[in-house]
Parts: structure tokens; sequence; C-alpha cells
């Protein structure tokens, strides 16, 4: 039962992969890096690819930074990337705004970090809130009345590690009380890698608590929703059968993949282990499973 479910990937379906594919998105913790150390033999594979006139596409639901930042990363980690192929749910928050004609006389508050307040200013949206945010004391003393800005138009929400109450009640009262107001989540993931050893709250519980408040569900941006792949498609004009999402974690990249018409490629080098894609419970299957980004190259030469 599982050998059709479940497909290793072999020397022959890597070189079919890397004849039917023109474009291959991967994420990017669990997969090129975890946490700030890069995972074996990646440079290699991606300058591999490269070589063989593939388009590489990067797609990471980590808002705390902005296309710029990533690139930085990316250089420090001796992979030349260019920020035009970078897409974070950072970007695909302000790029939502803007495809959408968001007022650029509207404000948006903003729970999360330096990544959704940058890519906002380069998208000429102002930005409020960030991780600076809510320093105040707040003395809830009769007729205590907190003051927030009325023509926020918009709020997004990622994660922010300086998460407090003042930013909760802020993102609460644009979301109830200003006519219209958008409410965007960056992404849901339940976790993150944030240090390369082990896994921290993600966005998902910082959205989970606006949508406790508000009782309201937001606008996903980020994997796994079609709105990134959209933009991508419409970016590069290629279609969806000729991509490949390269992930690590189920519910996200291969979800997202797989709604769009991807090819998908699950790597166990990050959050997902063999047992947990065999499992029972999941019902999420990608094309093919391989342990490591270097397998494509590596196998597709046997
Ligand atoms: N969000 C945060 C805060 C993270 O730390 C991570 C991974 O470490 C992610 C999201 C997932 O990022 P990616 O989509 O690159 O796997
Ligand atoms: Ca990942």
């Amino acid at each position: 039962e599982s050998s059709c479910k479940h497909n290793p990937l072999s020397p022959q379906s890597a070189r079919d992969l890397v004849a039917s594919v023109d474009v291959f998105l991967f994420d990017c913790d669990g997969v090129i890096w975890k946490g700030d150390k890069l995972i074996e033999g990646v440079p290699q594979a991606l300058q591999s690819l490269r070589s063989m006139g593939k388009k590489l596409v990067f797609v990471t639901n980590n808002s705390t930074k902005s296309r710029r930042q990533y690139a930085k990363k990316f250089l420090a980690l001796g992979i030349d990337v260019s920020e035009d192929e970078i897409f974070s749910s950072s970007f695909a928050a302000a790029m939502f705004l803007k495809l959408n004609n968001f007022p650029h006389g509207k404000k948006v508050y903003v729970v999360g970090e330096e990544g959704i307040l940058e890519e906002l200013e380069f998208a000429g949206f102002i930005g409020l809130g960030g991780p600076e945010d809510g320093k105040r004391n707040i003395v809830l003393k009769s007729g205590f009345q907190f003051e927030y800005d009325k023509s926020v138009g918009a709020v997004i929400v990622g994660l922010d590690k300086y998460i407090n109450y003042y930013k909760l009640q802020y993102a609460t009262l644009c979301i109830r009380e200003n006519p219209g107001c958008l409410f965007i989540a960056t992404n849901r993931d339940a976790t993150g890698n944030l240090t390369e050893s082990q896994e921290w709250p993600g966005a998902g519980c910082i959205v989970a608590a606006v949508c406790g408040s508000t009782q309201k569900e937001p606008i996903l941006v980020g994997k796994p929703s079609t709105f990134m792949m959209k933009f991508l498609v419409e970016r590069f004009q290629i279609d969806t059968s000729k991509m490949c999402m390269v992930g690590d974690r189920l519910d996200t990249d291969i979800l997202f993949g797989k709604n769009s018409g991807c090819k998908t490629l699950l790597v166990l080098s990050g959050c997902t282990s063999l047992p947990a894609l065999q499992d029972p419970s999941n019902n999420i299957y990608p094309d093919y499973y391989t342990s490591n980004v270097s397998d494509v190259v590596e196998l597709s030469k046997l």
C-alpha cells in the first residue's frame, strides 16, 4: 500500500523531474538552511540546477525578514540569489495590499517584525506597530480609553517574538471597530526552527490570538494559500505543471504545490520524518520524497 502513495526519488524519477521542470520552488527553512546553518550540499545542487538552465525561486513563510534581508542571508551562506528570486510571506502581504488597490492614505498596523514593516515601506504603504510597539504602561483605571489610529485599514499578523497585550488590543480594536479593516495573516505555521536544534511557537499562535479576540478569520497570503502561487505564475509566465515545489512541511509546502498543480518533492532534511510521512493520519502525499535537495542532482547523474 505504502509503495504507491510514498515514492522515494529514484535515479529515473530524478532524471524525469529535472527534464520536465523549468522552475524549482524551494522552501527555505529545512530545505536550504536550518536556522542559520546551511544544509549540506545545497549550494552545489543549486549551482548545478542553474547550469542546466532551471529557474530557481525561494518561497519562505517566515515573515520576520524582508526580501532584502533574505538576499543578505543567502549571500552570507555563500549562495548567489537575487532579491527578485525570493518570495517571503512578508513580501506577499505587501503585494496583497498592492494588488487589491489598498489606499495609500490608509495605514497598516503590524503585529510582526521588521520584515513586514520593510516590505510595506518598499511598496509605499505606511506601517505602524512592529517589534518595538507596546512598551507603554497600560493603566486600566476608570475612564481609561485605549487610543488607536482610526485610519488603519489593514492589520497584518506574523511571527512577533515581542508580542504583548498592548499589540493584541491595538490589532483587535482596528479589526473590530474600523469599517472594512482587513485582517491578513502572513502564515499560520504551528512552529518554526528559530534555532537549529529546537522548534519554537510559530506565527500560527499569534494569528490564533487575534482570531480569538476578534472572532474573525484572516486572509492567508503565505503557503499553502494560492495567492503567492498566482503571483509567481503571473510574474514568470510559467505554467504550474512545469514547476516543482520542494519543501519539508506537508501542510504548508506540499499542500501549496499540490493545490496549484505543481510537482512536489518532500525532503526529509527538515521538520517531517519518514515515519510522519507514512503515518496513517497523514493524507498529504508528495509526488516524491528524498533525504536532501542535493539528491535531485546526484540521483539524476546515476
Ligand atoms: N516562520 C518562522 C518564524 C520560522 O522560524 C520558520 C522556520 O524557521 C518558518 C516560518 C517557516 O519558514 P519556511 O517556510 O522557510 O520553512
Ligand atoms: Ca520549511
